[in-house]
Parts: structure tokens; sequence; C-alpha cells
């Protein structure tokens, strides 16, 4: 069991809440270890919480540790079972991702950088009850193909292939999501066609630094 690997979870769920993504108790992370995860405790504020509290969840879904798992942990292990190349997955109510899933708004192609979540829009997904199997099953239908997604009148959810990118992820999408909201305050912004946005994804593809 990875101790180094807990230290990291934990300073990317405060980053989470001092970046501004999410507030109190809500959101949680995770990082797979192997055939399991380890994943934020439920309803423990971050800044209380010790490497120790980290839930460790073996491949069969059984949590291990003195706290309860995140009530979100059907959530996580079914986007690690769905998705090979995620290593790490954050769920955040971000303000304005939250906000346009109140209003059951996915995000369009109005801006280039909608493909940073692998298409051409990012779903919402509709409501369902947090911790439950049905919200689970619904974010993993928004996912398709992707790796963002808005979680209807709750939040986002997205994956990564480690923390640090998951955390930037999750910093992308709240922005976009902003610039969204605030484009929605003239008029709905156009989109950009199906051709430009395949564009892009095969540039980004290749964007990385050398
Ligand atoms: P946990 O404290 O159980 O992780 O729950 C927070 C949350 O965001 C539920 O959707
Ligand atoms: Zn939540």
């Amino acid at each position: 069991m990875d101790s180094n690997l807990r230290l990291q979870l934990l300073a990317i769920a405060r980053a989470m809440n001092s970046q501004g993504l999410n507030q109190g108790t809500s959101g949680n992370v995770s990082v797979r270890d192997g055939e399991g995860y380890w994943i934020t405790p439920s309803a423990l504020a971050y800044d209380l919480c010790q490497p120790e509290d980290v839930v460790w969840m073996d491949g069969t879904g059984q949590p291990q540790g003195r706290r309860r798992p995140s009530s979100e942990w059907r959530m996580h292990g079914d986007v690690y079972r769905r998705y090979p190349q995620a290593g790490a997955v954050l769920h955040a109510h971000s303000l304005y991702c939250a906000t346009l899933a109140c209003l059951e708004r996915s995000i369009p192609a109005f801006h280039y950088m909608v493909a940073v979540a692998g298409g051409d829009s990012i779903r919402c997904a509709p409501y369902a009850v947090f911790g439950s199997q049905a919200l689970s099953d619904a974010a993993i239908e928004a996912l398709r193909d992707r790796s963002a997604a808005l979680l209807g009148h709750h939040g986002m959810i997205c994956f990564a292939a480690d923390l640090d990118q998951v955390l930037a992820l999750a910093v992308e999408v709240e922005t976009l999501a902003r610039m969204y909201l605030q484009a929605l305050q003239v008029t709905e912004p156009p989109v950009l066609p199906a051709a430009e946005m395949a564009e892009v994804l095969r540039r980004f593809q290749g964007y990385k630094a050398v």
C-alpha cells in the first residue's frame, strides 16, 4: 500500500478546494493503484484528512480502512473498470459546471478547447441522487468517448492518466463552463463545425512539450 500515493491524493483534494473548484466536503478524488484504487473518505474535510483516512478499494470493490469511502465510490470504480487509461478520477461541485448542470445544459463546441475532454461537446448527465448506481450509470453514459461530463443538478466528473492531469482537466472544464455562461449572457454562442473540431482533436494528439 503506497503511502506516497495517498499523500499525493490528499494534496490534489486540498488543491481542488484552494483553487476554488470545490467547497467543504463536497467532491471526491481517487487514484488507481494496481488492481484497486485509493479514494477520499466520505464527509471528512480534506484539511483534517490524514493519509490513514484515505480508503483502499480492492479489485472487488471492498473498502479497507478506518473511514467510509466517498459515497461516490461506485462512480469512481465504474470509471476505472470502463476506461483502462484512467489513472485518477475527480468529482467536484465547481460553481460554473454546477450552474450549467442545474440548467441541464451540455457544453457545445462554442470554443475549440471543448476538445480537451475528447470530443465536440461536454455532455450533461440526467439527475440521479448522489452516491447511487443510477448516478454512476448516467455518468458513464455521458462520459462515452469523453473524459469529462457534467452531472445534472449536481456538478462534474472527469478522469485523466494521473492526479496532476485530472486536476488540470477539472480547471480547464470549469473555465469552459464559466466562458460558456458568460457568452450565454449575451446570446447563445455559435458552435464550431464538426470538421473544425475533428481537426482540433487531431492536433491535440501531437500537442505536448518536447
Ligand atoms: P463524499 O463526502 O461522500 O465524498 O460526498 C461528497 C459528494 O460530492 C457527493 O456527491
Ligand atoms: Zn457530489
